[in-house]
């Protein structure tokens, strides 16, 4: 079953929507058509729309898929999501990841994707608000590790896929530098 958002989730996403951290995609700034990775969550009831949807927006044949549960939130290296499974897939694992299907199929972008709401967020307590500092969070790790690693040519876009509870689900760019810029305290070195 699809999980449903309450309502100061709701106002949350809302609320982000209106001071244009969630924005609607512009296919023109989307498109990219020579092959990107995405990294998403698998969850069932989004995954197969959330890939067509992007498809279609990116006019991109070439997306290469990395899935696992909770998606964009497993990257940063303070987000719970990882760490409950007794098993590992730790954001670092997952970064490796990236950068070798980035390096296997020439690939210079890479879109990290979260969803509201997911079933892995919610496992792991997080409110909306949590989820999308820690996605932001992530985004900027996985700046700094490509800058460590001599690949700060791959550009890096993050995405949220809204399912407005009896509402078509939406897909929106996730304005990372604008977020940081309005709520994180310490000074950046990136977006
Ligand atoms: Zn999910």
């Amino acid at each position: 079953m699809a999980e449903l958002l309450d309502e100061r989730s709701r106002a949350y996403l809302r609320a982000r929507r209106d001071d244009d951290i969630l924005c609607d995609l512009d296919p023109h700034k989307a498109h990219h058509a020579s092959g990107l990775l995405l990294l998403q969550c698998g969850d069932a009831d989004i995954s197969c729309g959330l890939l067509d949807h992007y498809r279609q927006l990116s006019g991109c044949d070439r997306i290469h898929q990395i899935t696992v549960n909770g998606g964009a939130l497993n990257l940063s290296s303070a987000s719970p999501v990882p760490r409950r499974r007794a098993y590992a897939i730790t954001g670092l694992q997952l970064m490796y990841e990236i950068e070798e299907a980035c390096s296997l199929k020439g690939l210079d972008k890479v879109v990290v994707c979260g969803h509201s709401a997911c079933g892995a967020g919610r496992a792991a307590k997080l409110s909306e608000e949590d989820a999308m500092r820690l996605i932001v969070q992530g985004k900027l790790e996985l700046r700094e590790f490509f800058h460590r690693r001599g690949r700060e040519h791959i550009e890096i876009g993050s995405m949220m896929h809204v399912r407005w509870n009896g509402d078509e689900p939406r897909l929106y760019f996730l304005d990372a530098a604008r977020y940081a810029r309005t709520f994180m305290p310490a000074p950046l070195t990136g977006t």
